[in-house]
């Protein structure tokens, strides 16, 4: 185990940002780095890019416009789509359709992008193309469509300007005309594409870095890895499962191929450097690097060229350089070390807005990330002995900063640029005989692959904040584009301004604090939890002991209902804030009661916080009495109040979120709350119940009833004294509720059902395998499939299903079985033997009438990593599986469990097109959750508005809805509505009552009078 422990990631900014200042006092003198890059930016601006140049394109289109979001999306989706048809579609979609076909010229927007990409693609092909290469096959299929084919041709060329070859023998050929001119350059290759999805991506990466490093080496031995060419390698090519969780086969799976790679490197003396990816993967990165550390030691001791990137806008960036130069020294060997400013700033904001973390594991404003590379700068300089520093920025300010602080260490380091950015700066600074030695960092692969690269440079160029975006701005004065982070910052130090994940929604409400997995210091607390918590038994009541209840609750109603609303509202906030305090307690006993994992669990407990937020601050927004319109001399007053005792039935899926959800809904509207859980589930469930009466709602108000659905459950329904009930569950079971309350002589009663569903997710050829196979992975099993947002259904068009389905085989393959209380464990055992029995009756009908396409294999006798006692033998375990069904209408009943069906849709298929497709999902008669995965927008927007169900999510997994943000709930067989977590959804638990008031019944109406009114 690595000694090197990084500190909380999670640290107040202004602190880091100070510390970063204190230890580049008196080290720069700006004024002289303002002098050294102002002519470089004069030179580049006098000579503008070519109109057909990205910077150009982005200046006319930036990506905040609707037709720079056309162009990206454009860039990401055209290249892959296999069919001509779905191609027009596309291209029509994002560059206008209305009048696609119209003249192009006229000034407005899509015209004159279009123009522009036309002219682009023709000038550029002009200049790059040889004259023997064929346009791709899509271009003479299309034809006439001239418009899409120059679309096409204009995104590839748009591609190449960063892509230094399609393989490595025209790269490297590139690279040497480009040494020819510019004696010197180095480069480092990267071999582009997606992370891997399964082994067999795994090994086609493994294969094409070896294939590389063999060319570049050249059957030759490099005097120096500085001086030579090198490699790039991405951790996430190499192993799909590339996670903290995964630690222990990331040791066994991933280190070994790493190694071998270092191993080839070594023989031929080149650099190999670990690309920086996502920053929960930080700590594990250096675990490995220490792992190889050991390796190249023992194994290549002379070896200087081994080397990983390090992301200045980490907060634990300062930490990683000094953690990196102790294993160097530990094991006696020398670094390169590329320090760069990090490109996935986006992903990492949201991942922390979306977890709810305590603040974010990146800086929050541009010049924060600034000052800490110069200040990991100066680090690593001070670490001369032992690092090789490369200094990776497209920056003037900084790299003039960094050549100053270089020769006033006196230590050796190089500069590296990505290709196809920063050449102007980089042209001009190579004019002097003394600067540094430049590296480029060489993309390598074919249009394919090279359309997410191509994303992210997009995003980086067109960004306002960005250094490359602002130097093609003539607006931006040189004294402001290169001014320093640190006397600015010196005066005034920047508090981000991005709020912080829990301030998400402002004033209304705080987000519920989550926890990150991935840091040890948060899960630690969550395992220990383990070792405490205990799920007792309990004994179920007797109907006649739920009647008791009843009549308690009953007598319990009119002091609780006269509660003032602030009162209800405050004592919901309080008991969100003591769940959110005993989250490790409460996880623990969703894993020990329900079978839940890690991961699921801290997201039920955010969800149960929310509710309580949620809906205190709706009661007080919507529950207030409202003065009504009316004639003068008369009042009218809308009241709403509770009905009575509210019986709440809940699930044992989710047996503290949708417990909670129902029960404080039930609470804070006035009623008096009859709670059963269900039979699986009681108990976690009776703790909820305890902390609510700890916060101080009477025992009167609130009952926990345990028992089973057929005695206590039906006695409750039946119940005279039921006001209403609000239910989740099974159709079948809400029918029988529905029939028992309409058998009733009493009053009318209300039922709120939210059922279960035959949840669809629709791909079209435009949508990007990767994030499909992530999406359907995660909403087909996740939890075990136990949800009722589940995805049941996957609809592939026929043109990608072949190499979709066998990526999501391989990714289905890489899934692990196991106990809940592994962190390692991604599908727990299914709720009980019951459960389990009906799942297998289902698979093996499947297996005799669909066609079997793919399963989790299971994994005998495995470790239980990091889980406390108690961890319980993982009985009951079904793995994942996946089988084709002929057409939509094959399905015809919920399966709760990781059974994913699959059909094709498209010409050839039952469904022909994306609408009779739609129509066939609608008379399945359920209207619960609908995934979409595609890159027309117009398209997404039709499904959505044909569609009859209550969630649809576009490009992403369709689970987890939030409270207040995805509002949950469905029609048709799926429900009644109105939707748990949304507006609309404490009304139901209400009565309704008018006061109105003749004003002027008593002496006449003195306000019309005397003129007030
Ligand atoms: C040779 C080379 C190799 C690279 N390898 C990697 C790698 O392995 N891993 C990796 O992640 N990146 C890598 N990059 C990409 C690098 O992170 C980007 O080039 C960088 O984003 C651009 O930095 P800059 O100094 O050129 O531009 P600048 O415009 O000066 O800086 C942009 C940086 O500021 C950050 N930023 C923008 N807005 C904010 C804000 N509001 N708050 C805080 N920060 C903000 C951006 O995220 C970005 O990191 C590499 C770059 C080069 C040149």
């Amino acid at each position: 185990m690595n000694p090197e422990r990084l500190p909380n990631p999670y640290r107040p900014q202004p602190d880091l940002v100070a510390a970063d200042l204190a230890a580049l006092h008196g080290r720069l003198d700006w004024p002289a780095v303002m002098a050294a890059a102002t002519p470089w930016v004069q030179q580049v601006r006098a000579q503008p890019a070519p109109f057909w140049a990205l910077e150009s394109l982005l200046r006319e289109y930036p990506i905040s416009s609707a037709e720079g979001r056309a162009l990206m999306r454009l860039a990401e989706a055209l290249l892959r789509v296999p069919d001509a048809e779905t191609a027009i579609a596309l291209t029509a979609d994002q560059l206008g359709r209305a009048e696609f076909d119209a003249a192009s010229g006229d000034a407005d927007g899509p015209h004159r992008m279009l123009a522009s990409l036309s002219a682009s693609a023709i000038a550029l092909s002009k200049r790059f193309l040889p004259e023997s290469e064929k346009p791709p096959g899509l271009l003479q299929r299309l034809g006439s469509r001239t418009v899409v084919a120059a679309t096409v041709r204009a995104i590839q060329l748009l591609g190449r300007q960063f892509v230094l070859g399609r393989h490595i023998g025209e790269a490297l050929a590139e690279a040497a005309e480009q040494r020819n001119a510019t004696p010197g350059l180095r480069f480092s290759y990267d071999m582009l594409g997606e992370g891997a999805r399964s082994e067999r991506d795994a090994e086609a990466y493994l294969g094409s870095y070896r294939g590389a490093l063999e060319h570049i080496a050249g059957g030759r031995v490099a005097a120096s890895p500085q001086a030579a060419d090198g490699i790039s390698i991405k951790l996430s090519a190499l192993f799909s499962r590339y996670e903290v969780l995964q630690r222990a086969r990331v040791f066994s799976t991933l280190l070994p191929r790493v190694q071998g790679l270092v191993s080839l490197a070594a023989r031929a003396n080149l650099n190999l450097t670990i690309d920086a990816e996502e920053s929960d993967r930080l700590e594990l990165s250096l675990d490995l690097l220490d792992a190889l550390a050991g390796f190249v030691a023992r194994e290549h001791p002379q070896w200087a060229g081994f080397g990983l990137a390090v992301q200045a806008y980490q907060t634990r960036a300062g930490a990683v350089v000094d953690a990196v130069a102790r294993i160097a020294r530990r094991h006696g060997l020398r670094f390169m070390v590329r320090l760069v400013k990090g490109a996935y700033w986006d992903t990492e904001v949201k991942r922390a807005q979306e977890l709810g973390l305590p603040d974010y594991p990146v800086f929050t404003a541009k010049r924060h990330t600034d000052l800490s590379y110069l200040a990991c700068a100066q680090a690593l300089l001070g670490h001369a002995d032992v690092i090789y520093p490369q200094f990776a920025t497209h920056n003037a300010a900084t790299i003039a900063a960094i050549v100053q602080m270089g020769r006033a260490a006196a230590a050796p380091f190089e500069l590296q640029r990505l290709h196809g950015m920063g050449e102007g700066i980089y042209r001009e600074l190579l004019r002097a005989p003394d600067a540094p030695p430049l590296r480029i960092y060489a993309p390598v692969g074919e249009h394919r692959d090279l359309l997410a690269y191509l994303v992210r440079r997009l995003l980086e160029n067109g960004a306002n904040s960005s250094f490359v975006h602002q130097l093609a701005d003539d607006a931006v004065s040189p004294d402001l584009l290169l001014a320093s982070p640190l006397v600015s910052l010196m005066h005034a130090p920047e508090v981000g301004a991005l709020p912080l994940p829990v301030d998400l929604y402002g004033s209304a409400r705080r987000n519920a604090s989550g926890v990150d997995l991935a840091c040890a210091a948060h899960a630690g607390p969550l395992l220990q939890a383990l070792t405490r918590v205990q799920v007792e038994p309990v004994t179920d009541l007797t109907a006649a002991e739920a009647g008791a209840a009843m009549a308690r609750l009953d007598a319990g109603f009119v002091d609780w209902s006269a509660r003032p609303l602030a009162e209800r509202a405050a004592l919901l906030r309080t008991a969100a804030d003591r769940l959110e305090a005993r989250l490790p307690e409460f996880c623990a006993l969703l894993v020990q009661e329900a079978r839940k994992t890690w991961g699921d669990t801290v997201a039920e407990v955010r969800e149960a916080v929310d509710f309580c937020r949620y809906y205190a601050q709706q009661a007080e927004e919507r529950l207030a009495d409202q003065t009504l319109p009316g004639p003068t001399g008369e009042s009218n007053l809308l009241r709403l109040h509770g009905r009575g005792v509210f019986v709440c039935i809940s699930p044992w899926n989710f047996p503290l979120a949708i417990f909670a959800g129902q029960v404080v809904a039930a609470l804070v509207a006035g009623n008096t709350v009859a709670a059963k859980p269900a039979e699986q589930t009681p108990v976690v469930a009776r703790r909820f119940v305890a902390l609510l009466h700890e916060v101080g709602v009477p025992a009167d108000a609130l009952a926990w009833l345990p028992g089973r659905g057929e005695t206590v459950g039906a006695a409750l329904v039946a119940d005279a004294r039921t006001a209403g009930v609000c239910f989740t569950g099974s159709t079948a079971v809400a029918r029988l509720i529905q029939r028992t309350l309409a058998a009733g002589d009493g009053p009318i009663v209300p039922l709120i059902a939210e059922t279960g569903g035959l949840n669809a997710m629709i791909v079209d050829p435009t949508a990007l395998p990767e994030q499909v196979v992530d999406a359907v992975v995660q909403s087909a099993f996740r939890s075990a499939g136990q949800r009722c947002s589940a995805l049941r259904l996957l609809c592939v068009h026929e043109g990608i299903a072949e190499p979709l389905i066998a990526m999501l085989a391989g990714a289905m393959a890489e899934l692990r079985l196991g106990p809940a209380a592994d962190l390692a464990t991604d599908v727990a055992p299914v709720i009980d033997a019951e459960a389990a029995a009906g799942l297998q009756r289902h698979i093996a009908r499947l297996r005799q009438e669909a066609r079997w396409l793919a399963e989790t294999p299971a994994v005998a006798e495995r470790a239980v990593e990091g889980a406390g006692a108690g961890a319980g033998a993982p009985a009951h375990l079904v793995p994942p599986v996946a089988f084709e069904i002929a057409r939509v209408a094959d399905l015809k009943e919920e399966v709760f469990g990781p059974v994913l069906h699959v059909v094709r849709w498209g010409p050839g298929q039952a469904a022909r097109d994306v609408e009779s497709l739609v129509a066939q999902i609608n008379a399945l008669g359920y209207g619960l959750t609908l995934g979409v995965q595609t890159r027309i927008d117009s398209r997404a927007q039709r499904i959505a508005d044909a569609a009859r169900v209550g969630n649809v999510y576009v490009n992403r997994n369709m689970i987890g809805a939030v409270v207040g943000v995805q509002p949950f709930g469905g029609e048709g067989r799926s429900g009644t509505g109105p939707k748990a977590g949304g507006p609309h959804y404490l009304y139901r638990f209400c009565a309704e009552q008018t006061l109105t008031i003749n004003t002027a019944a008593a002496g006449g109406n003195a306000e019309l009078l005397s003129g007030g009114a």
